[in-house]
């Protein structure tokens, strides 16, 4: 056990003897299945849940020579900000004393910080990723949406997520991107990157020279003061090493994580209804203090459906999901209701097609796009738990990245004041992965 709890099961998966990963561990988030080592989700409906299968990003871990030390604690299911929802306790951020080390990868970048693992993966579907890595001060890296195969992965909102490398430095992380990227024939969605010169580490060379950088405004407007000061000290220092930035504007971005969040609850609400105690998860009857069996074979005795499965059901996601999980469900389920749907889905779809289209515009007129990665520094323990909206409000600037299917990645950026880490968020166009590499690979 790590003091910071940053594993949830400590088991060790030896990959094959020779590859580019030799040699290293590499820890994996645990809502990415890996064959006969138990998978979580960070969740008490899944506590006990033992895979058949490896994700292919773990077959693709273990052919490349890594050896995995165990699987990361996150958010339930993926959904929060902090990796304080998990069913296995909180995390603590290992270069931050009382501070959360954001989320929901949490655990993944927390043993990265801390020297637990070389590398680590975790998934993004709003940021998950990226956050994490800004509060802990590491690199973190969400691909392109198709780039890296998402089977094995257990959906959140699958139309958002990729899974993506966590590692200390840019280098690193392409090289754990160069192992799990490329085309999946169980993911449909998967599509070969177009041609393009060399590996992704081969990319990290630092060389900025020439390079255009659009800073889009509203991305800085509600941001803390002291993020927003290390923010343009790393501006600085890549305007330094030859790059220039210009101001952009993004203006659909206001309304991106209210579109984010009737997307990602409703995709979720779809999702996570396998957890019925049957299919996966907790049995209902095991919920309610009676033995599964019994409850069963009682059921087959008055010629299989009595009446109690809706009970059973209900029982198993009582007890096996906590609050978060709840709340996203039932607002998932509201937005997509008949007579709901356009008010809510519809809009939200909208909305998403307007964030493409300003990322796209903005990405004419330059290279890349720089923002603070979180608009604030890790929050303090406990403080964001009985808040939600202020919590789904932090999500402001990596969300957009997922609505607009974009690479992006969080490089360290410097400290705030207080010794906090704050990150700095690079976005490329779609496959644009070796141009936010480059460009953050001259800061860390
Ligand atoms: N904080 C966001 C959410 O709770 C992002 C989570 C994620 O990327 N998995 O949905």
């Amino acid at each position: 056990m790590t003091a910071y709890n940053g594993y949830v099961t400590e088991e060790t998966i030896e990959g094959a003897e020779d590859g580019p990963l030799a040699g290293r561990t590499v820890a994996v988030k645990d809502n990415i299945s890996t064959e006969g080592v138990r998978t979580t989700c960070g969740s008490a409906m899944l506590s006990d849940y033992v895979p058949p299968y490896d994700a292919t990003v773990v077959e693709r871990l273990k052919d490349a020579g890594a050896t995995i030390p165990g699987k990361t604690n996150m958010d339930e299911f993926g959904m929060g900000t902090t990796t304080e929802t998990s069913a296995f306790g909180p995390v603590e951020n290992p270069v931050a004393e009382g501070r959360v080390p954001g989320g929901s990868s949490g655990g993944s970048a927390a043993v990265v910080a801390a020297g637990d693992a070389d590398l680590a993966l975790g998934s993004d579907t709003g940021g998950s990723i990226r956050c994490p890595a800004a509060f802990c001060g590491v690199v973190g890296i969400k691909p392109t949406y198709g780039l890296v195969s998402r089977y094995g992965l257990v959906a959140y909102a699958n139309s958002l997520e990729q899974i993506g490398p966590i590692a200390p430095t840019v280098e690193d992380a392409a090289e754990l991107l160069d192992v799990i990227a490329g085309p999946d024939e169980h993911d449909a969605t998967t599509q070969e990157a177009p041609e393009a010169d060399g590996s992704y580490a081969a990319a990290a060379d630092g060389d900025v020279d020439g390079l255009s950088i659009g800073v889009p405004t509203e991305l800085l407007d509600g941001a803390d003061d002291a993020v927003v000061e290390t923010f343009w000290d790393a501006m600085a220092d890549l305007e330094a090493q030859g790059a220039s930035y210009h101001e952009v504007d993004l203006p659909s971005v206001e309304h991106a994580v209210e579109a984010y969040y009737v997307i990602a609850m409703s995709e979720a609400s779809s999702n996570l209804a396998r957890f019925d105690g049957v299919r996966y998860g907790l049995s209902g009857s095991e919920a309610s203090g009676g033995s599964g069996d019994e409850q069963r074979e009682s059921a087959g005795e008055s010629g299989g459906y009595d009446g109690n499965w809706n009970e059973s059901f209900a029982n198993a996601r009582e007890e096996g999901f906590g609050e978060e999980v709840k709340r996203r469900i039932l607002l998932g389920t509201y937005a997509l209701s008949a007579g709901y749907h356009d008010k809510y889905y519809k809009k939200a779809q909208d909305a998403r097609a307007w964030v493409k289209q300003d990322f796209d515009e903005a990405l004419d007129d330059a290279d890349v796009l720089a923002s603070p990665t979180m608009p604030v520094p890790p929050m303090q323990r406990g403080e964001s738990l009985d808040d939600p909206l202020t919590m789904y409000l932090a999500d402001a600037n990596t969300t957009p990245v997922n609505l607009a299917n974009l690479p992006a990645i969080s490089v360290p950026a410097g400290e705030t004041g207080d010794g906090l880490p704050v990150g700095l968020q690079l976005v490329g166009p779609a496959f644009g992965e070796r141009e936010i590499i480059r460009a953050g690979s001259a800061l860390a």
